[in-house]
């Protein structure tokens, strides 16, 4: 390992104080953080302390100009109490891909994972060994020099958070198919894990939730028909016996529960096809009886069942399960606590 991280640890772990079977979700830390700053043009002093809250200038630019990203994962327990952790290198290249978007310096992958394995293995008590639960890992950079003026900033905080989650009910979903507000363009940032793109979303998203929704249904830009991602998840149907899933078209999150749902899939036998689809297809093939299941993909949630899809033209009826979904989210669950072999090589054990 090439960073010499440097490593100081709480005086008493809280650790105890959490209910694994009751975990309020995204509001617990666990005791440390990983902390690295970016100075001069190169990455210093990576180092690992109890989490506290970090002083900001007023003119830190990441508060007025955005320059924000961030990356989400999950590490799990084995049956013997390793720890792992779930395509961190495709974590890694998305982070330095988003980077490169806004501005921002490149994290070296060796930094990450190494950042990353330090503190997992030093809060390995935080991770929930349920089924389905897992610790969720918050990598993210942002610009931290205080200067009032447009340009990419010369100095920038990486950290990396951690917080225990439960296992994660989805109940079905149903969605608002978005006409009026838009998530992302072709040649805009919606392709980058962007903290400017939640913003967006926000507004939009309360709007759905207030007329009854879960979740938005992002439609392209230009013409409001091409479906792109649903809430912060990528999306995928099953149109007879075949799966399709939105075709990367410079707006859509390059998901890595995409990918691997996509793999996962082929390994079952299904068919997968990346195309541009549209709300009209989605609605003659509900129509036609075609439409057989869809879901949503993200590592926070895994795989989120969708039942409806409402839009100014009325409600399309999905399905009212999702049988394929449900066992393609047991296998990646089953990968990620090593129940089943991980043929794929995604898992890193944190040792
Ligand atoms: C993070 C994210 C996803 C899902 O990506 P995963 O790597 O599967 O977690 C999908 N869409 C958006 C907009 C996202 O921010």
């Amino acid at each position: 390992m090439p960073y010499n991280i440097s490593i100081k640890k709480t005086e008493k772990s809280k650790v105890e104080a959490l209910d694994f079977n009751n975990i309020p979700l995204g509001t617990t830390f666990t005791d440390h953080m990983f902390i690295c700053d970016y100075n001069n043009g190169q990455w210093q002093n990576p180092r690992i302390e109890p989490l506290k809250a970090i002083p900001t200038h007023p003119a830190a630019m990441a508060l007025h100009y955005g320059q924000a990203i961030f990356e989400g994962m999950k590490a799990t327990v084995n049956a013997n109490g390793t720890p792992m952790l779930f395509r961190a290198d495709k974590n890694a290249t998305r982070l330095n891909f988003s980077a490169d978007r806004m501005g921002m310096p490149h994290v070296p992958e060796a930094l990450f994972v190494a950042g990353l394995k330090q503190l997992v293995a030093l809060d390995k008590a935080w991770i929930p060994p349920q089924d389905g639960s897992a610790l969720y890992l918050r990598p993210f950079m942002y610009a931290d020099e205080a200067f009032i003026g447009m340009r990419a900033a010369t100095s920038y905080k990486f950290i990396i958070i951690a917080s225990p989650a439960g296992p994660f009910f989805s109940k079905r979903i149903n969605l608002w198919a978005e006409k009026k507000f838009v998530r992302a363009v072709d040649g805009g940032t919606g392709e980058a894990k962007a903290a400017g793109n939640y913003a967006a979303a926000i507004r939009p998203t309360e709007l759905a939730k207030q007329k009854g929704y879960d979740q938005v249904l992002w439609l392209d830009a230009a013409e409001h028909e091409y479906i792109q991602e649903v809430g912060t998840m990528n999306i995928f149907f099953k149109i007879d016996g075949k799966f399709i899933t939105p075709r990367r078209d410079g707006a859509i999150l390059d998901g890595i529960t995409r990918m691997s749902v996509m793999d996962v899939l082929k390994d079952k036998g299904f068919e997968v096809i990346e195309r541009p689809i549209t709300l009209s297809e989605i609605r003659e093939a509900s129509e036609k009886g075609t439409l057989e299941e869809a879901f949503g993909t993200g590592t926070a949630v895994g795989i989120a069942y969708i039942q409806s899809i409402g839009t100014d033209q009325g409600d399309i009826h999905v399905s009212d399960e999702s049988p394929v979904g449900l066992e393609v989210n047991n296998t990646l669950n089953a990968i990620k606590t090593g129940q089943v072999e991980d043929k794929f090589n995604w898992m890193l054990s944190v040792e």
